[in-house]
């Protein structure tokens, strides 16, 4: 399957992306980290993007997690859950969360 005759350009790989639930934009899916709403143990982050369930997506910026960590209903409205405060404060402390580039002064 190396497209040989296809006609394909070999070049331009396709990157699945995703939508980031706070700021609507479109990235690559390698760069967002997905939360799903699970049957048995509530919502949590997906680091493996496969796991049952209504999934989400947030990009690589600190604000959109910031945003996420202190505003629940958009977590709510995305996964059509009530996320509770022990699942925001695991998706807060967990360790794919992006941290701000803390200047030095
Ligand atoms: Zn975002």
């Amino acid at each position: 399957m190396t497209g040989k005759g296809s006609g394909q350009p070999p070049r331009q790989r396709h990157v699945p992306q995703r939508t980031c639930i706070v700021c609507r934009r479109q990235v690559d899916k390698r760069r967002l980290t997905r939360v799903v709403r699970t049957a048995d143990s509530g919502v949590l982050i997906d680091p493996t993007g496969k796991r049952n369930g209504r999934g989400a997506y947030l990009c690589d910026q600190p604000a959109c997690w910031e945003r996420v960590i202190r505003h629940a209903a958009i977590l709510n409205q995305a996964l059509n859950a009530q996320v509770t405060e022990a699942e925001l404060a695991a998706i807060a402390a967990d360790p794919r969360r992006p941290m701000p580039v803390q200047a030095e002064s």
